[in-house]
């Protein structure tokens, strides 16, 4: 049987990675994707350019986007997939979810101030692509490129994360608004990267409970994030929790990205994927 190479979590310059929809298209097609969901962050007006570019070049799209949720102290991601991307509840919810980011980024630029880093506003901004959308990556950028840290992942340990100078503690959506804006447009909502974490056992079964209780019906097993045991282990918690399993390599940016668009590893066998589910919500032929 052909194993359908569907990547359901990537970035565009629309949020906070830096290839514009059709430029990521483009890739995706070259890669061999045969199923694509761009999928920025708190923002889907990004969603025509990617659907018209991917089937132009003979992929077939589903809908997608990634809702920063705050949940037991920590920030958990949410991607959708095959919703309306003109459903007026989706569209204010994303817009609410979106609104903090700049006073937040003021904020940031403030604490590094503190700590000698100035013009970190000003800079971040320069790497922005939708001034709504200002994100920690859009600092890292800077810093990477105003020589304080060597790359981007040091400038997130060092400087961007809880207990160093440019964290910021935010609140995002709740959980229960994030999955039903999805779902109530017609989508399918999938906690992403669960193994990003740091939850107790406690807590993430709480997540997972909740999340389905909320009408939550996916998991992310394959993406760039997890680690081969993770793959298993969250293998595993997809068939303990019945959820469905989605694949996608969040890629970002070609010099930053580990994980290449298209290039995970296959779903176990024994998973059902997202999109035998979403059959009906996809643009386009599947191959
Ligand atoms: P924000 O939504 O502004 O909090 O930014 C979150 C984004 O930062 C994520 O979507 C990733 O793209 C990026 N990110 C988070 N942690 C790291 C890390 N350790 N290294 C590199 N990028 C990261
Ligand atoms: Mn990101
Ligand atoms: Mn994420
Ligand atoms: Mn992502």
């Amino acid at each position: 049987m052909h194993l359908l190479n569907a990547d359901l979590h990537s970035h565009s310059n629309v949020s906070d990675g830096t290839l514009s929809p059709e430029d990521l298209a483009r890739r995706a097609a070259d890669q061999g994707v045969e199923l694509w969901a761009l999928t920025d962050h708190d923002e889907i007006s990004g969603q025509r350019r990617a659907r018209e570019a991917a089937l132009d070049l003979g992929m077939a799209y589903l809908t997608g986007t990634e809702i920063s949720v705050s949940f037991a102290g920590q920030t958990v991601h949410i991607v959708g997939l095959g919703f309306d991307d003109e459903d007026a509840a989706l569209n204010a919810g994303l817009a609410a979810t979106r609104g903090g980011r700049t006073q937040r980024a003021r904020e940031m630029a403030a604490g590094l101030a503190k700590v000698g880093i100035t013009g970190a506003f000003e800079g971040a901004l320069k790497y922005v692509g939708n001034p709504e959308l200002i994100s920690r990556t859009h600092f890292a950028r800077f810093l990477v490129e105003s020589g304080v840290c060597p790359d981007t992942h040091s400038v997130f340990r060092r400087y961007l994360t809880e207990g160093h100078p440019g964290y910021v503690p935010h609140v995002w959506a709740r959980l229960g608004d994030a999955v039903r804006w999805i779902t109530q447009a017609g989508g399918m909502a999938v906690i992403a990267h669960p193994g990003r974490y740091k939850f107790t056992p406690t807590e993430e079964y709480a997540l997972f409970t909740e999340f389905i209780a909320h009408g939550g019906q996916g998991v992310e097993v394959m993406t760039g994030s997890h680690s081969a045991a993770e793959h298993i282990r969250y293998a595993d918690t997809a068939l303990e929790f019945g959820l469905l399993a989605s694949r996608g390599s969040d890629f970002h940016s070609p010099g930053e990205s580990r994980t290449e668009l298209g290039s995970l590893p296959d779903l176990p066998g024994r998973l059902k994927p997202v999109w035998e589910a979403l059959a009906a919500r996809v643009h386009g032929a599947v191959a």
